[in-house]
């Protein structure tokens, strides 16, 4: 599977925003973007005022950065979330909140949704009991998303459930992380998605 495999800061720099992408380095002085704010590259700064296709490409790749979603996946849900009623914009980020590595990422496993999809990978999660190993699997309203117990015991689970506490669990989940496991109770909704974006402008980028 294609994946992504620079440096996560990088990412951050170019879309000139914190992504949190590594954990707690991005809550420190250390994050590069405290440290730094041009944009990577030789010819990064003093970039002229963007445009408004500019605008609209650094709004898609920041959602997709955000996600960790490559292009062609981001455009596929895009065209989902298009045919669907309401607001594309909307729908899109409704969709993308509902994979399960977003979800175990939420529920507090893993520093990063990068790692967190990593340990969806390697097996560590069930949704309803079943092996659920496929990060982008959509879960729904209903559903039971928990670490297998034969990783609950282990201290790497321990630790990163004991580091994650204070990660705030959006309203949509009901998360009981004692027992490592989310309930689903509702869809997300737009207003309750913590990531600044302007959506409309992914929705205006793919629709030229
Ligand atoms: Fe982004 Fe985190 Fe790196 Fe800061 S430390 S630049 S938020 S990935």
């Amino acid at each position: 599977m294609a994946k992504y495999t620079g440096p996560a800061c990088r990412q951050c720099r170019r879309e000139g925003t914190k992504l949190f992408l590594k954990g707690d380095r991005c809550y420190s002085d250390k994050c590069a973007l405290t440290r730094r704010t041009g944009v990577p590259g030789q010819h990064g700064q003093g970039r002229k005022m963007m445009k408004e296709y500019g605008l609209q490409l650094r709004e898609k790749q920041k959602a997709k950065r955000y996600y960790g979603i490559l292009e062609k996946q981001f455009r596929n849900y895009f065209e989902k979330a298009a045919s669907q009623e309401g607001m594309a914009g909307d729908n899109l980020l409704i969709m993308v909140e509902r994979r399960l590595d977003n979800v175990a990422y939420r529920m507090g496993i893993g520093e990063s949704r990068r790692e967190a999809r990593q340990l969806v990978r390697h097996n560590h999660f069930t949704i309803n009991g079943k092996k659920a190993n496929i990060p982008s699997i959509l879960v729904k309203p209903g559903d039971v998303v928990a670490v297998k117990e034969a990783s609950r015991g282990t201290e790497k689970f321990k630790t990163m459930i004991e580091n994650t506490a204070s990660r705030a669990v959006p309203a949509w989940l009901e998360a009981d992380k004692e027992n490592f496991t989310a309930k689903v109770i509702s869809m997300p909704t737009r207003e309750g998605i913590d990531f600044e974006i302007e959506e409309h402008l992914i929705v205006e980028l793919y629709s030229k």
